[in-house]
């Protein structure tokens, strides 16, 4: 239901929590969140108001100054910590949302090459398919292409990687998202009002659009998978 993301400067738990407060009024069942730390992807998910996930962050705490929050709103499987995002494989960390509708066809195919899931959400079949590219030997820009080439439905999404400190991928159909930009740090988030406190300066995603999102900016690029330039607009930051 929201989407927060971040490539920054200091420690982003603290911030991701802190986004995804700014995201409570959209109505939410459990949140989570995902940074990489040292090269490792970890998680952190919790049922419940997001107090429950702070409360579980100062007993395991997470490190990291890259990272990913969801406030989820169950679509697909019960509100369990199982089916809370972020959904994590060995090397890719996913936040969602929508509906991805093609996700029982993609299950089944990816069961069948072996793969095994551990929820009951139709996003972890985007985590999944990510990682089984990651396995064929592709680089993560090049799976989170293809992925996105494979998915039916509506959906923001928000991708991190194992190995990758400095890299975000985020995508758009159907579910508004919006890069923010900072000074040597970005943004992803499902709202502008989730980024006010960080940036003032967002780029809007329009329909089909994914981004490449790095410390230095964001390479966007259209559903045909053109580079295409998107303008950075100046939002009100007394919200
Ligand atoms: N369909 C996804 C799920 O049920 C995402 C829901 C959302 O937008 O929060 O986990």
């Amino acid at each position: 239901c929201g989407i927060i993301g971040v490539l920054g400067k200091h420690e982003v738990a603290p911030l991701l929590v802190e986004a995804l407060k700014r995201l409570e009024y959209r109505g939410y069942d459990s949140a989570g969140i995902a940074t990489v730390n040292n090269s490792k992807l970890g998680r952190r998910r919790a049922i419940g108001k997001l107090v429950n996930l702070s409360d579980l962050l100062v007993h395991e705490p997470l490190a990291g100054k890259a990272g990913i929050g969801h406030t989820r709103w169950a679509t697909h499987g019960a509100a369990t910590v199982a089916n809370a995002h972020p959904h994590k494989t060995a090397k890719v960390a996913v936040v969602h949302n929508g509906i991805i509708e093609n996700f029982r066809e993609l299950r089944t195919e990816l069961t069948g090459k072996g793969y095994a899931f551990e929820s009951e959400t139709d996003t972890e079949t985007v985590a999944i398919l990510t990682q089984s590219h990651l396995d064929a030997g592709m680089e993560p820009r090049a799976a989170a292409r293809k992925t996105l080439g494979r998915l039916r439905g509506a959906f923001a999404l928000c991708f991190l990687f194992d190995g990758e400190e400095d890299l975000m991928i985020a995508a758009r159909k159907g579910s508004p998202l919006a890069i923010g930009h900072g000074e040597g740090e970005m943004f992803v988030g499902s709202d502008a009002i989730a980024l006010a406190p960080m940036t003032d300066r967002v780029t809007y995603l329009e329909e089909g659009d994914w981004a490449v999102i790095t410390r230095a900016g964001a390479e966007i690029f259209d559903e045909a998978n053109q580079p295409v330039a998107r303008k950075v607009t100046q939002i009100a930051l007394d919200q």
